[in-house]
């Protein structure tokens, strides 16, 4: 696996990759002159080099990580992008830590934080231009806290409201943050992405209940009890129509 292969070798290769794939700047300019810096090699940093400008009145110098991923963080670079891998792999806070040993798993935590934000952050700036759903078919529909942090990196933040929903049986899917969780927000947005029509299944939550004022079938999903889906007729949980 090349990100363990990153950790064994070089440091210089573990740079290049990054630089390769765009995951750190190639080059960086000297905020005093102007001019290109140079990437120096030092064995008292962990990442092994940084972008030094050393001029006659002025010596600045800066991490190779300066705006990337891996800014602000005292792991490695290989050690990042293995935690990054094993979150893309669904592993969980103990694989990771015992995988290390010496990570704890606050901060392993943290970075399957940061992680999921990234990918929020892609779905709630995507514009979605067409609505998902239709006649008969199935949006589920709910609403999640992302982004609230507690621990090593950067500020407690507070974190946002996600209202999303997917079309059953395909990618299709709406994501946008909220800043309340009223019937009012949370029916506006469904109406925007969410075509007439549609069975629309959430949580047992009395917000969606005039769903059914504006065209849909709204089903709420009772996790504790099995239910024939009306559409695909499997038993998964069971529903209740308002
Ligand atoms: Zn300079």
């Amino acid at each position: 696996m090349l990100v363990y292969k990153l950790r064994d070798g070089s440091k210089i290769d573990v740079i290049k990759f990054c630089m390769d794939v765009n995951w750190i700047a190639k080059e960086y300019v000297c905020c005093k002159c102007g001019e290109k810096m140079v990437l120096s090699e030092r064995n008292d940093i962990s990442d092994g080099y940084n972008w030094v400008c050393r001029q006659s009145d002025h010596y600045i110098k800066r991490t190779v990580r300066k705006g990337s991923w891996f800014d602000g963080s005292r792991l490695s670079i290989p050690e990042i992008l293995i935690i990054t891998y094993l979150w893309v792999k669904k592993t969980t806070n103990e694989w990771i830590t015992d995988e290390f040993g010496y990570i704890s798993e606050p901060t392993v935590t943290d970075w399957k934080s940061f992680c999921r934000e990234v990918c929020v952050n892609m779905l709630v700036s995507y514009n979605y231009e067409k609505k998902i759903g239709g006649v008969g078919m199935v949006v589920e529909i709910d609403e999640s806290k992302f982004g609230k942090r507690k621990y090593n990196r950067g500020k407690r933040v507070e974190g946002k409201w996600v209202f999303g929903g997917i079309e059953r049986g395909t990618t299709n899917c709406f994501f946008k943050v909220v800043e309340d969780q009223t019937a009012e927000t949370l029916i506006e947005i469904t109406k925007k992405y969410v075509e007439p029509g549609s069975i629309v299944l959430s949580d047992c939550w009395q917000s969606y209940t005039s769903l059914k004022n504006e065209g849909y079938t709204h089903y709420t999903v009772n996790h504790s009890k099995n239910f024939k889906d009306p559409v695909t007729g499997m038993h998964t949980n069971s529903i209740e129509g308002t």
